[in-house]
């Protein structure tokens, strides 16, 4: 996508949870707790990925895309499809999104990487710079974790 930014891959977190998932210093109750709400949102708003689970192997991964942001007023915490996120990137200018990878079968859930979307990103190629300024001015409430 055009605005995204400031990525933050989790893969190396993940490959750290399956070795202690393998070592036996973890039980699957630990890593496969999707909760009925997580669950609900990869039905209804995930994408389809074409990669296995790491636990149970015998079905895909749906990511879930969750929101962030001061701009998403009552919409922030929610998941959205990845088809609306380039619409939402047109019309706010600045949301963070959690990118969540759930297994439909064993539950197995995990944050795959975070990222920035919005107009704010386009500033660097067409806009000046002194709209950026303007919204240092205000402190952002923070969220620092993706809900469950
Ligand atoms: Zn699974």
């Amino acid at each position: 996508m055009r605005t995204q930014r400031q990525v933050v891959d989790y893969s190396l977190q993940k490959r750290a949870v399956l070795r202690e998932l393998l070592a036996g210093r973890i039980g699957t109750y630990d890593v496969c707790d999707a909760s009925p709400y997580l669950k609900n949102a990869a039905r209804f708003h995930g994408e389809p990925t074409d990669r296995r689970c790491p636990i149970c192997r015998s079905e895909n991964l749906i990511h879930v895309h969750y929101i962030y942001g001061d701009e998403l007023k009552q919409s922030a915490g929610q998941a959205r499809t990845r088809a609306e996120l380039p619409v939402l990137a047109m019309t706010l200018r600045e949301f963070q999104v959690f990118v969540v990878e759930v297994c439909p079968g064993c539950d197995w859930n995990h944050l795959v990487e975070q990222f920035l979307l919005g107009r704010d990103g386009l500033a660097g190629e067409a806009e000046d710079a002194d709209e950026s300024v303007a919204a240092n001015g205000s402190t952002p409430r923070r969220r620092r974790e993706a809900q469950r």
